[in-house]
């Protein structure tokens, strides 16, 4: 099968009407984003995923995707893909509960189990629902969910879904976790936490965390989204980094980020699985995921195993590249990962920085609220294998030339 970059057919929208009366609202909800300057530009990409990418018809060094291993756009993944597809069709046609549960999304959750090291994993259409579904699921009215303040919006999502109590601490606080579980009656208790978080990169006190969890017997959530593939001697995330495999029960990531293709997944004891096959609703309630993302997840995972060069080089690039700013006198945070957050404060500021690095041929977004609290605009580095030392060195020097 030809694996070629050729241009989708042309599409040009259709002509605008007048908004009806009833969603005249609407403009005026959008002018005061505009105002606040939080309008989000819309970008058309042209082809794939890459250490370079095609934005608005510029092409610019790609800082802006979660594809930290480079597979997105790896002809190995498109070629997996296209055999899931020509085995099993572009669509699994029903819910996995119903027939959408194939062949090959049963080898990916095999595959996914052995990566996690845990007994079984149940695979949902996205990570968001992955989180949304299973969190509503562990906890409900009378139950007490304790979260990070800075966990992702797919988990925060889940929380108020749940109707379950929702308790914040501050982010990386234990000390703060342990009083809220330590002080609560409730029927269960969950605790939950990115293990590196999206917009920070800041990496959770993940063994303090399963301590607490242990000694107050409530259920540990880590969302490894964006570890996964990428921490750990066989790559999968963090929790394993930790050594902590054990006191973690309940472990979600995403097909979407380092492993290149799309669909999220929780790992964990067989029982837990059949229970939530019971209760899920994201999963129960939406068609299967496509099986050429399955197929292209799978060889990711294949590669994960074959290629750990690819994620020491990526840590490796990633430290010495954190040193860089932090020796210019950049505010990054606790970062301490392949998310490197460059901290400016006002949106304005942000979109200005990055528009400057535009300018230098760097695609480096500008993270304003609600994506980050307020006065906490920043520039989000997303650093990839794919880009080598002499390059990341370029984007270094643009960064502290723009930004300071
Ligand atoms: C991206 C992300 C998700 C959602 O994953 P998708 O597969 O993109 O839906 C969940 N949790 C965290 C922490 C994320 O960053």
């Amino acid at each position: 099968m030809a694996c070629q970059i050729e241009a989708a057919r042309p599409a040009s929208r259709p002509h605008h009407q007048p908004l009806p009366p009833s969603l005249s609202w609407v403009e005026e909800e959008l002018e005061a984003l505009a105002t606040a300057e939080l309008l989000r530009p819309r970008r058309l990409r042209t082809g794939r995923q890459a250490g370079t990418v095609s934005l608005d018809g510029r092409s610019l060094v790609n800082c802006g995707a979660n594809d930290y291993l480079g597979y997105a756009g790896d002809p190995r993944l498109v070629k997996a893909a296209a055999k899931g597809a020509c085995s099993e069709g572009a669509g699994a046609g029903a819910s996995p509960l119903v027939s959408g549960h194939s062949q090959i999304h049963e080898a990916l959750a095999v595959s996914l189990a052995g990566l996690l090291g845990s007994d079984d994993a149940l695979i949902f259409p996205s990570g968001y629902a992955a989180n949304t579904a299973t969190i509503a699921a562990l906890a409900g009215p009378g139950d007490l969910i304790v979260s990070d303040a800075r966990n992702h919006a797919s988990i925060i999502d889940g929380c108020r879904l749940s109707r379950a109590e929702v308790a914040i601490y501050p982010h990386r606080d234990v000390a703060a976790a342990a009083i809220l579980l330590t002080a609560s009656t409730a029927r269960r208790r969950l605790l939950v936490t990115d293990s590196l978080f999206s917009m920070d990169g800041t990496i959770a006190p993940l063994d303090d965390l399963a301590t607490l969890a242990t000694e107050t017997g409530s259920m540990l959530l880590v969302d490894e989204a964006h570890a996964t593939g990428l921490f750990g001697a066989r790559g999968s995330g963090l929790v394993e980094a930790a050594g902590v495999e054990a006191a973690v029960p309940i472990r979600i990531g995403t097909l979407s980020k380092a492993l290149g293709s799309a669909g999220g997944f929780v790992a964990g004891h067989r029982r837990l699985m059949e229970f939530l096959r019971h209760r899920a609703r994201a999963w129960m309630f939406s068609t299967a995921h496509p099986p050429a993302a399955a197929a292209a997840a799978r060889q990711a995972i294949d590669l994960i195993a074959a290629e750990p060069h690819r994620r020491q080089e990526l840590n490796a690039r990633a430290a010495v590249f954190r040193q860089r700013l932090t020796d210019a006198g950049l505010a990054i945070g606790n970062a301490a990962a392949q998310i490197v957050p460059v901290i400016v404060g006002e949106p304005g500021r942000a979109m200005a920085a990055a528009a400057a690095l535009a300018e230098a041929g760097f695609f480096v977004p500008a993270i304003r609220p609600p994506s980050v609290p307020e006065g906490e605009s920043l520039l989000r580095v997303s650093l990839s294998w794919l880009h080598d030392d002499e390059t990341l060195e370029r984007l270094a020097s643009a960064i502290i030339d723009h930004v300071r």
